[in-house]
């Protein structure tokens, strides 16, 4: 993308509004603009981002071998009047009626919708298990939006739904889908801590949030040091050995981590001293099982194997994708803007040209904005009549990991500079060898 013909309203002030570091870069750096409290667009560098985060999701959805598809944002009422939810979902249900005086409602979560699909299409044991999910907008009428994507009112959600025999498999289910996040948060290069959590208006009472650390986060967490350490890594995992997925939860979640909600003070003193800690974490994801609660209540059943009929037995999963890159900025930015991750980065690499017009510095930038196409690397090309200075702010600010710098001395010796974003070195070498480091660099994230 050569940025003269791009679409980046970069903002010069910070704003008044915005009280968390996430929030005043988000809108800074043009990714997003708020048009009613809690609902934003999302501008073309913050939705580049939202559709890696997007990516990403998928991906690791299918490794654990769970089935995308696509339900609608509105729901009608009359589904939530059969699980009861109607009346009990209180304020937060934006409540809409239709030109026939139908009640409706924009989904806050799809439970009874899926529950819906589920019993309209199977029946019999044969058709489990089976792991249902979307990545859709709901809609939460919160009484404080705030901080920008990470309480919105409308947000962007994956949920899915896993739908089993008997305990024993829901239960591996809610394993799988564990393991599934874990791994999902480290490609988006973050730390995210499964907590054990306290079950809210869903129900269940098998429950871990995902909370990422970072002094901003709304919940109060207390955790064993040592838990920060451990990472799944790229590990091949069998999704289907029940063992081997139940075994990697147990290695994340044996040491103590733990939210207000469910802290045990006794439990945390025993852990040794130094490694005591209390914080503040933003919940990034959940798992819940919850048994029958659904399928009981709206007829959802399955032919058994000894060919009785039981309700079938499921848990919901979900993940903030909108409020994960409010979270991942919380988590990784400095003084000077964003920081990206490789795995969730809008483009791989800024190249900036230093004196635009110049015909050597521009041969030789857009020389190197193809070579990297030609490897599937789309740069985002400042090819701007600008000073250098403005040129090197705006990358800083929308912090994409790595820069490209092509002035005429440089030229001149034959070399670029390679800059990295985070430790801020920078590295003279030919232009064939930075395009090299770079695609080296994204071989494992794309
Ligand atoms: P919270 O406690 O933060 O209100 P929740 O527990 O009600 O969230 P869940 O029903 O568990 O939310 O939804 C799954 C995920 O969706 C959450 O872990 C969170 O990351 C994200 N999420 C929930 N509410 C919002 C919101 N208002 N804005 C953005 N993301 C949200
Ligand atoms: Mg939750």
């Amino acid at each position: 993308m050569r940025l003269s013909r791009y679409f980046l309203p970069v903002l010069k002030e910070n704003p008044a509004e915005a009280q968390i570091v996430s929030h005043r870069y988000m809108l800074r750096a043009g990714m997003i603009k708020q048009q009613a409290a809690g609902i934003y667009s999302w501008l073309p560098l913050g939705y580049r981002v939202l559709r890696r985060i997007e990516q990403i999701v998928h991906e690791e959805q299918a490794r654990a071998g769970h089935i995308p598809l696509l339900m609608p944002t509105l729901q009608p009422a009359d589904l939530w009047r059969e699980s009861g939810r109607y009346d009990d979902y209180g304020q937060e249900m934006l409540r809409i009626k239709d030109r026939h005086e139908r009640d409706m409602l924009y989904g806050p979560t799809n439970e009874e919708m899926i529950t819906d699909i589920f019993r309209s299409h199977v029946g019999s044991y044969k058709d489990l298990p089976l792991t249902l999910y979307h990545i859709q907008w709901k809609f939460r009428d919160e009484m404080r939006p705030r901080f920008g994507v990470m309480r919105g009112r409308e947000f962007l959600m994956k949920d899915g739904y896993n739908f089993d025999l008997d305990k024993d498999a829901a239960l591996h289910a809610y394993n799988r889908h564990m393991v599934s996040y874990l791994r999902t948060y480290e490609r988006m290069g973050l730390t995210a801590i499964p907590m054990r959590a306290a079950s809210g208006p869903i129900g269940g009472d098998n429950t871990h949030e995902f909370l990422v650390l970072a002094s901003t986060g709304e919940s109060e967490v207390f955790y064993d040091a040592a838990v920060t350490e451990l990472k799944l890594g790229d590990r091949e995992v069998d999704f289907d050995n029940r063992d081997e997925v139940a075994g990697i939860c147990q290695e994340f979640t044996t040491l103590y981590a733990r939210t207000d909600e469910t802290h045990d003070a006794a439990l945390f003193d025993q852990i040794p001293e130094d490694r005591r800690k209390v914080g503040r974490g933003i919940e990034v994801g959940q798992i819940f099982y919850f048994g029958t609660k659904y399928s009981e209540a709206m007829g959802a059943t399955v032919v058994t194997p000894e060919g009785t009929k039981v309700p079938v037995e499921m848990g919901s999963h979900g993940i903030g994708v909108s409020r994960l890159l409010g979270a991942i900025i919380e988590a990784s930015h400095d003084d000077k803007g964003i920081i990206w991750p490789e795995g969730v980065t809008p483009f791989p690499v800024g190249i900036v040209n230093l004196k635009q017009g110049d015909a050597s510095t521009d041969l030789a930038c857009e020389g190197l904005y193809k070579a990297l196409a030609a490897k599937g690397l789309e740069a985002l090309y400042d090819d701007r009549e600008e000073r250098a200075g403005a040129k090197f702010a705006t990358m800083d600010l929308i912090g994409l990991p790595w820069r490209i710098t092509v002035g005429p001395r440089g030229l001149a010796n034959g070399v670029v500079e390679l800059t990295s974003r985070r430790t801020g070195e920078s590295e003279e070498m030919s232009a064939e060898a930075a395009v090299d480091r770079i695609v080296q660099v994204y071989a494992g994230h794309r």
